[in-house]
């Protein structure tokens, strides 16, 4: 028998970022016993690397913003593509999220009259995101770190424990769930430090557990974001969508190559930077897509006006939704327009005072400095396009957050359905407070109605080590394969066959590749033993990427048309029939190293008819079908 360290808990929360927090938050308050498990060192998540800001209609600094106009945003951001039921709360829900964050003692920064002040982003009508500088998911993180310290303070005074309710398990990997009956029993991983085994045995479970940017060669994700949340539950039988939609950010450092990738806010932009191409022209004029003419500025002297006074003037087509902007760069580049190294220029430097830049953009100031020896106030930026975000994940109950297994919640950037074809910027901080509070409540009403608690089999569990074990004994002899290769070939290859522009023929090269891969990996072989074996890690991470890349290149391949981070070169239009297609992806097999993927199309449920009429008729039938828009009372009177 396996030797496996055993614990019991009401909720394992796997994933310690923003959405991981607030979850275990609520569980907590609601008196149930709660291990929260994350892969790195407490307090470093994504969550952590977030810097523009908290997208919530507060209506601090323009009294017109309301949560319908942000329900607006988000579903136009999304070209209509989004779970309605999930941008309604998100919209209702984030301005008491943000406020009850400050409760826990965040302090974000203030208007001259002492309100949380918000500044402008990519697709918010009005300035609408709550900041700290350009660190606010460092803000968010402590915060939340603070809450449950208090938390555990108090368990400390009642139980005698600072641990008896809420426990941390850091460096420590979940490389499987396990069930009981088709229910949710536990989660099993091992110690990152030691290579040892761990089990949690709980009837809940809520996936936090971040995005799948590791798969891309050029990325703003960090180690960490390897698809586990998502290749965890579809190996437990639950259902993926929107897999096709991967944000590309409009502006990622480009040089030196060791950088490449890594986020320049898009606050810089919202602060009154601009983007130039080779020409010194500012391009992004000629980039304004129909569904959006009318909407932005159409002139430098216009958009200029509009930092100042937004009443009388439309926004700067340099803030339109990330989509929009990473393929206007694109282009460019592709023209011949772009910097010396591949990128355009962005623009602060001839803009805003030194002093100012230094005061409202610390980390942008000292990340060009560092890395790229270049002085942001006093020289433009090169930046391109760089993976940043993917609106794909587990299809999950608005409401509840519980997924099709029984047990097992989602929310954060592992979930699906809230973002549509594309996430607008600041809307992900607010996700993770709303939906990770959601995701708590679901799982401790779930768990308060159970009768009788699933139980862990043993077999499942010698299953699970033997599945973990497999790379330092692969099955076949003298054909052995190194993980770091694998790792290299299959971020290449999504990066040059399904990235940010795709046609079918490149789609259908990326998936023969990936298939190659899946007849590889079970070959992958790794040195030494389990202590600290970062070869090993690596080796049990690339079977998650390559199951989310495959759903990806699937879905990207199937989906005919473009919107949002899906860009086809052989369907460059949006296709309004379309508009209500998921993709849903599930397993077909039980093999735990590569399993097979069917990707099938179902219609989501249509938007409801109060929430419709909060759109102009003019508006919808650029995106929806005459059909669909029959009960408009637009279409009636
Ligand atoms: P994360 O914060 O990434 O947390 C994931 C957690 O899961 C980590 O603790 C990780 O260790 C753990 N984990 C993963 N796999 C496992 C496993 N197998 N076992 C155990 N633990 C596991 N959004 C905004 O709204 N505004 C912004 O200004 C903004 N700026 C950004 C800047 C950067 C550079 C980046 C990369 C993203 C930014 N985003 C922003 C996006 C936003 O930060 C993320 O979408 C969000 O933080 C995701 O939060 P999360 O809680 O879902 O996951």
């Amino acid at each position: 028998m396996t030797e496996v360290e055993r614990l019991d808990y009401d909720v394992v929360v796997i994933g310690a970022g923003g959405a991981g927090l607030r979850a275990v938050i609520e569980a907590r308050q609601r008196g149930l016993s709660v291990a929260v498990v994350c892969k790195s060192l407490f307090g470093k998540a994504h969550t952590v690397m977030a810097e523009g800001g908290c997208a919530a209609s507060m209506g601090n600094a323009n009294s017109n913003d309301n949560w319908q106009v942000h329900f607006r945003d988000t579903m136009r951001g999304g070209k209509f593509l989004n779970n309605w039921r999930m941008a309604e709360l998100h919209a209702k829900e984030a301005p008491d999220r943000v406020w009850e964050l400050e409760t826990y003692g965040a302090l974000f920064d203030r208007t001259a009259d002492g309100r949380i002040s918000q500044r402008n982003f990519g697709g918010h009508t009005y300035p609408r995101l709550a900041h700290v500088g350009d660190r606010t998911g460092l803000e968010l993180i402590r915060t939340m770190q603070q809450k449950i310290v208090s938390l555990q303070q108090e368990d400390k005074r009642k139980y005698g424990d600072y641990e008896a309710k809420v426990k941390v398990f850091a460096e420590c990997t979940i490389t499987e769930l396990l069930k009981d009956g088709g229910r949710i029993a536990g989660a099993f991983g091992y110690w990152r430090e030691s290579g040892r085994f761990i089990l949690f045995q709980a009837p809940a479970v809520v996936l936090a557990t971040g995005g799948i940017g590791k798969s891309f060669k050029v990325t703003s994700n960090s180690w960490e974001y390897t698809g586990d949340g998502h290749a965890l539950a579809m190996r437990a039988g639950a259902t993926l969508i929107n897999m096709e939609f991967v944000q590309f950010h409009p502006t990622g450092m480009v040089w030196p190559p060791s950088v490449k990738g890594i986020l320049v806010t898009e606050g810089v932009r919202g602060d009154g930077g601009v983007l130039k191409n080779s020409d010194g022209k500012r391009f992004m004029f000629s980039y304004v897509p129909d569904v959006f003419k009318g909407q932005y500025a159409d002139s430098e002297e216009e958009a200029d006006r509009w930092y100042t006074d937004q009443e009388n003037n439309r926004r700067t087509p340099d803030l339109l939704p990330r989509d929009e902007v990473a393929r206007a760069i694109n282009a460019e580049v592709k023209a011949g327009r772009g910097s010396p190294h591949g990128g355009v220029f962005l623009d602060i430097a001839s803009r805003l005072t030194p002093e100012e830049i230094r005061k409202r953009l610390p980390s942008m100031y000292h990340q060009f400095k560092e890395l790229a020896d270049v002085d942001i106030t006093a020289e433009p930026m090169e930046v391109g396009p760089t993976c940043h975000y993917v609106m794909g994940g587990i299809e999950v109950d608005p409401d509840t957050a519980s997924s099709s297994v029984p047990g097992l919640f989602a929310a954060g950037e592992c979930s699906g359905g809230m973002h549509g074809s594309n996430r607008l910027g600041g809307n992900s901080l607010s996700d993770l407070l709303v939906f990770g509070r959601r995701a708590g409540l679901g799982a401790a009403s779930y768990v308060e109605s159970l009768a009788e608690r699933p139980k862990v089999a043993q077999s499942d569990v010698d299953a699970a080590a033997r599945t973990a074990l497999v790379p330092f004994d692969p099955p076949r002899q003298g054909v052995e394969e190194n993980p770091y290769t694998l790792q290299n070939e299959l971020q290449q290859t999504m990066n040059d066959l399904v990235g940010i522009i795709r046609k079918a023929e490149e789609i259908e090269r990326a998936l023969a590749k990936l298939d190659e891969i899946k007849e590889r990996i079970g070959n992958v072989l790794v040195e030494g033993h389990r202590q600290f074996n970062p070869g090993w890690h690596l080796a049990l991470d690339l079977r998650n990427m390559l199951l989310v890349s495959e759903c990806v290149a699937r879905a990207a391949l199937l989906r005919t048309e473009s919107r949002g981070g899906h860009t086809r070169d052989d369907y460059p239009q949006m296709d309004s029939h379309w508009r209500n297609k998921l993709l849903v992806c599930e397993t077909t097999t039980d093999d735990p190293l590569a399993p097979g993927v069917r990707v099938t199309p179902k219609d989501q449920e249509p938007l409801r008819q109060d929430l419709l009429e909060l759109f102009e008729l003019d508006e919808l039938a650029k995106y929806y079908t005459d059909e669909e828009l029959a009960a408009h009372p637009g279409r009636q009177a």
